[in-house]
């Protein structure tokens, strides 16, 4: 149920058709049990690695499709709509993990890792949070000295999204303790590195069937190949990476709040009170409308950030659609439940489970509040 009509390249078009028809027939069937189960879909995800869904944006000389980013985001999209935790699961591996990797790795690096995430026999994350430094992430505590040959990295990362199963992080680290933000740089960690451990699975209220853990890492020890850019860039290889990452929760969000719209739609249809349907009380065709508006307005403000990914405002675009799409997929899920009345708030309804796992949106890859100040930074610097 989009609202919003687009001119799409005949290729995108094939691509959209095949990730809906994979996630309708592949993964619909088993989202609420995993959620229920708290179950990380492993033979799934790496399906989407066979489908190249895993590094969309991958150029073809180190093995991926090499799609733009709205090409990614209508797959994020179409997956979001089926089942949110799968679509954050492929868009950190792509946009926290494959990207930086290629825009900012020596190509020995790229050669060496860019494949294996591709072709979805890896998948990735990305390290930037830790317990004291969420929203001010330049506080980070964790560290990196040079070792010879080696980097040595000491600290703990918290919430990190496929922390269990991924072979590849980006993990930013202070190389510098007098150099304040100048003194972080960015590396790629492997999960088989010497000194990296993995914590316990978060149990959250939404997204059950990703996985999240802290990261710790003891002397943990990496080869001195593995830094990005240069030492004293990784604070703002991590900006870099969230404008461009905050795409893909914008198309999440226009995922879960495209399907919140379908179940509003088909339950009004079907539930009658006073004698009619309920779709034919205008309280609740006023709700539909608000929330069919509010997906078209998302929808046109990502889409229009995908296409200028590569324009100097990119980061305001990014952190527009963010924080637009994230707020209104929020009110569009909490509208739908309320239609669904007492139902909606039982587990056998869908719409409960879109209602938890639309609720991080709001919070993950930088929180509304930190979309606004970037936002008025843009305006004005
Ligand atoms: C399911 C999940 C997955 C995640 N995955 C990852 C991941 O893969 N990698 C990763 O690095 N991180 C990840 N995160 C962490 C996420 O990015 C952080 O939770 C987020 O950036 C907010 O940080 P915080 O939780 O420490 O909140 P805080 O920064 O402590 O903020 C708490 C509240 O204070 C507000 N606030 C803070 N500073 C200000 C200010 N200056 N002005 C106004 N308000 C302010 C915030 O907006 C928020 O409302 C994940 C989190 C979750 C829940």
């Amino acid at each position: 149920m989009s609202t919003l009509t687009f001119d799409l390249a005949e290729e995108q078009k094939l691509l959209v058709e095949e990730v809906r028809r994979f996630a309708e027939e592949e993964i619909r069937p088993g989202t609420a049990d995993r959620d229920r189960g708290h179950e990380f879909p492993v033979e799934l995800i790496a399906e989407l690695g066979e489908l190249g869904l895993l590094g969309m944006m991958v150029e073809e000389r180190y093995g991926g499709p090499g799609f733009d980013p709205l090409t990614y985001c209508l797959a994020v999209e179409e997956l979001a709509a089926v089942c949110p935790s799968i679509s954050v699961t492929m868009s950190v591996t792509n946009s926290v993990c494959c990207w930086p990797i290629q825009r900012f790795g020596t190509e020995e690096l790229k050669q060496r890792v860019l494949p294996e995430l591709a072709s979805g026999e890896a998948i990735g994350g990305f390290g930037l949070t830790e317990p004291g430094s969420g929203s001010d992430a330049g506080a980070m505590r964790t560290t990196a000295r040079r070792d010879g040959d080696e980097w040595v990295i000491d600290g703990e990362k918290a919430w990190i999204t496929n922390g269990a199963y991924g072979k590849y992080f980006v993990v930013l680290a202070r190389s510098d303790a007098r150099a304040g933000t100048k003194g972080i740089s960015a590396f790629v960690v492997p999960s088989d590195a010497p000194g990296f451990r993995v914590g316990q699975a978060e149990e959250k209220l939404g997204l059950r069937a990703s996985n999240t853990t802290a990261l710790y890492f003891d002397e943990c020890r990496i080869p001195a190949a593995n830094l990005l850019a240069e030492e004293g860039l990784g604070f703002a290889i991590a900006m870099a990476t969230l404008d461009h990452s905050r795409l893909g929760i914008a198309a999440q969000c226009i995922g879960i709040h495209r399907r919140a719209l379908e179940l509003g739609v088909a339950y009004a249809r079907e539930r009658v009170q006073f004698g009619k349907p309920i779709a034919q009380h205008q309280a609740i065709q006023f709700k539909l409308a608000q929330i069919s508006t509010e997906l078209a307005a998302a929808q046109a403000l990502t889409y229009h950030a995908a296409l200028r990914e590569d324009s100097p405002d990119a980061g305001r675009h990014a952190s527009q659609a963010k924080l637009f799409a994230s707020e209104a997929a929020n009110r569009a899920c909490w509208e739908s439940l309320q239609i669904h009345g007492g139902n909606g708030f039982c587990e056998d309804y869908e719409i409960a489970r879109l209602y938890r796992d639309v609720r991080v949106t709001t919070i993950y890859e930088g929180t509304s509040e930190m979309q606004r100040m970037v936002i008025a930074r843009h305006l004005t610097r």
